[in-house]
């Protein structure tokens, strides 16, 4: 079925003459059944915090008379509707992203900024759990795309290394230039904005499919965490629709790096090449 998918249509031309138009809708009907699973597994996340809700709000009215059950309760309740509204925001930007064409719109983007908003994303989940952002690399690169969307990648990426991380560790942020043939794509010169963690690790047998929609390593810590199953499917719309990639390495225990390339514009006239700085 996914092999060909035709549809026919006669259209007549003259008396003598018909004109058989054949169009191929294989690439549809497969973006159909993208769109479809998409739906059934949105409504299937969405159905658990609701549940949830709904379950809690009874439990509210049962406790009436008891003003630390009422106070447990709300407390729960306002997990799971953070946890739903996180769920929605997510969905909204990977339409968003899945809709928009940053080429077609493109500006030259200054990297600092990029990690500057998406390193201040994190901020305050890193400050909770006293886990330091480390800046490092270099500065002043330009690239093409959209400075949003990069933002909401690159802070994806952070965002996880909090999120999978224990207390007390470093998530360092790294920007290097390399050649394309080296990164194992097209031409050019390559920005690499690096992500590395000391946290939880992906097993090796999970690496490929972590950037799948939905796809969780352990699903209780992710959810447990207010994650959603979406991220890096953002994270690897956004980079390929920018003519980039994105790449992990992970050692389960120790930590991981998720690497985002993207084809480099430029430097700045002023550039300057800066080892390293904690912030
Ligand atoms: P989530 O919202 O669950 O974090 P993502 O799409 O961002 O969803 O990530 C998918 C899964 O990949 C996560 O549930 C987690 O199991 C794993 N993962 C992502 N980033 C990291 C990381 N830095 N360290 C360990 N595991 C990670």
């Amino acid at each position: 079925r996914d092999v060909l998918s035709m549809s026919a249509r006669v259209a007549p031309v003259g008396s003598q003459m018909v004109l058989l138009l054949v169009e191929d809708r294989t690439k549809e009907r497969r973006l159909d059944a993208i769109r479809r699973d998409f739906v059934a597994n949105v409504s299937h996340e969405l159905k658990t915090p609701i549940g949830a809700l709904t379950l809690l709000s009874e439990a509210v009215q049962d406790a009436a008379d008891d003003p630390e059950a009422v106070q447990r309760f709300a407390g729960r309740m306002q997990i799971e509707s953070e946890r739903l509204s996180r769920l929605v925001q997510q969905i909204i930007e990977l339409t968003r992203v899945q809709a928009d064409d940053p080429v077609e719109e493109a500006a030259t983007v200054e990297v600092d900024s990029v990690v500057d908003a998406a390193l201040d994303r994190s901020r305050v989940d890193a400050n909770a759990k006293q886990i330091k952002l480390i800046r490092a690399g270099l500065r002043d690169l330009i690239v093409l795309g959209s400075e949003a969307q990069l933002v909401i990648a690159l802070g994806n990426l952070i965002e996880n290394a909090v999120r999978y991380s224990p207390d007390h560790t470093r998530v360092v942020v790294d920007v290097q230039v390399v050649d394309a043939d080296q990164a194992d794509a097209g031409a050019g010169e390559l920005v690499e904005l690096s992500v590395s963690d000391q946290g939880v690790g992906i097993p090796e047998e999970e690496l490929d499919r972590v950037f799948e929609r939905f796809y969780r390593v352990d699903r209780a810590r992710s959810r447990a965490t207010g994650g959603t199953g979406l991220g890096l499917s953002i994270v690897k719309h956004v980079a390929a629709s920018h003519g980039g990639a994105v790449t992990v390495w992970s050692v389960e225990g120790k930590g991981s790096t998720f690497t985002l390339q993207l084809p480099l514009r430029g430097e700045a006239a002023d550039a300057h090449r800066v080892v390293a700085g904690a912030l």
